[in-house]
């Protein structure tokens, strides 16, 4: 009773005052922030990931069932129906599963011959796997700025790396989004590169119609956990081209691919085979992948939309051509200068308090201990010699990059499946985050 008539009189002030029909919690952007005490804006709970439907449940249950539990040279199963069921998806000749993510970029690389003494131009913001995927061929990762408009690999700045032994140039198409890749191909053509795109972010993304990932000669996509369709670990390498694919197919299959495995295999390669488990899952995850994929292409517009009325902050633009976003991330920023100087650390905290999950993302790849460690091993002086490390050293510096991981700011893709009304919530975060950023920056 006693909350009931309290309620009743929150409504009629508000009422009263021509706020019945403002956004629920506009008015609470004033209000202390949580960070200082207050009460937090966004304390619904976020959808959870992956999503799990009864389909799942069955489609796991008959391979168990079936004991046709791995895919097999030959095989009729779940992974081969996926197989084909992605490629039609994309609108791409040929698709072939792999392992994971990381396991797809290796066997592009794989297909595409590059090996020790190859270089191969990367982004230096991306998942760690990317750069992996190189290094265990033993090829030389060589790091190009990044546009800090976009989050993306800056295209204009790929010519003046590349030199005679630049075999690859590698667009990761960060958080479904990509750069421009009419240049990005020119230069590629020009320079008589292979693409392998990284498209592990980019499920559903386009460029002028046409699916990010089927643009170059390889396209790689992970389906591991978090991703846009997932069965936990899983990948896949699509290419129109059918000598890139028979490579690929025999390279995931110990240099046997369709041949069965009776001994007379015809490469090298190894073990990184999808298996009919995961195969299930990903045919009815797919189901799902065009549906969800709208919902956060629509909070992403709207969302963005809303920020660039705080002002101060905004989204990573979404550059002409880039018709559709994948949407993994949402990427944005925030300007210190209209935040009291706020570091970035206490911002995300501050949005944390309100009950925003966004995170602070990837650090600058080129300056990891671990890529430094690589180059001085016995394996790669033997193979690139001092001279070629120096100026690798000398060259690897990326001050775009560095600026924009000060204030690059992710939500993550189960964010984006939210109703519209959350998204208002984290404006109102933001709004409320700015308006006492002097006091937050302080405490
Ligand atoms: C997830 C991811 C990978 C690796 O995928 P796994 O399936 O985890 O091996 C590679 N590149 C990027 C950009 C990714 O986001």
């Amino acid at each position: 009773m006693e909350s009931s008539r309290r309620a009743f009189n929150q409504q009629a002030a508000l009422s009263a005052a021509g706020f019945l029909f403002a956004p629920k919690l506009a008015l609470a952007a004033n209000d202390k922030p949580a960070i200082l005490g207050g009460t937090p804006i966004a304390k619904a709970s976020w959808p959870g990931w992956p999503v799990i439907g009864a389909g799942e449940r069955d489609g796991v249950a008959k391979v168990l069932d079936s004991g046709d539990w791995y895919r097999y040279a030959g095989s009729k199963g779940t992974v081969d129906a996926f197989e084909a069921a992605w490629a039609k998806t994309l609108g791409v000749a040929h698709c072939q599963a792999t392992s994971s993510g990381t396991t797809s970029l290796v066997t592009a690389f794989a297909s595409l011959e590059i090996g020790p003494g190859d270089e191969v131009i990367v982004p230096p913001y991306t998942f760690i796997a990317t750069i992996n995927a190189v290094m265990l061929h033993h090829a030389l990762p060589v790091f190009v700025d990044t546009d800090e408009t976009t989050a993306q690999i800056d295209p204009s700045k790929i010519a003046e790396r590349v030199n005679g032994d630049t075999r690859c140039v590698v667009p990761v198409h960060l958080g479904g989004g990509c750069c421009d890749m009419d240049q990005l191909l020119a230069i590629a053509k020009e320079k008589n590169l292979n693409v392998v795109e990284d498209s592990c972010q980019t499920h559903t993304g386009e460029w002028k119609g046409k699916r990010l990932g089927t643009l170059g000669d390889a396209g790689c996509y992970s389906f591991q956990n978090s991703k846009n369709i997932t069965s936990g670990e899983g990948g896949a390498m699509v290419t129109p081209r059918a000598d890139i694919y028979a490579r690929a197919n025999a390279y995931q299959n110990q240099g046997g691919g369709k041949v069965p495995t009776d001994g007379k295999f015809t490469a090298g390669g190894g073990n990184f085979r999808l298996t009919n488990f995961q195969g299930a899952i990903l045919v009815e995850q797919l189901k799902r992948l065009d549906e969800q994929s709208r919902i956060r292409e629509g909070n992403a517009e709207y969302l963005s939309r809303l920020l660039q009325e705080i002002g101060g902050v905004g989204a990573k633009k979404t550059v002409p051509g880039n018709t559709r976003n994948g949407y993994h991330l949402y990427v944005f920023d925030y300007d210190p200068a209209q935040f009291a100087g706020m570091k970035k650390a206490t911002f995300l905290k501050a949005l944390g308090a309100e009950g925003v999950p966004a995170s602070g993302g990837y650090a600058a790849l080129n300056k990891a201990p671990w890529v430094e460690k690589m180059l001085a091993s016995r394996h790669y002086k033997r193979i690139y010699g001092d001279q070629r490390l120096k100026k690798w050293r000398e060259e690897n510096v990326l001050p775009a990059n560095d600026r924009m991981i000060e204030t690059a700011i992710w939500l993550t893709q189960n964010v984006l499946l939210a109703d519209r009304s959350e998204m208002d919530r984290i404006g109102d975060a933001v709004r409320r985050i700015k308006q006492h950023a002097s006091a937050i920056a302080k405490a």
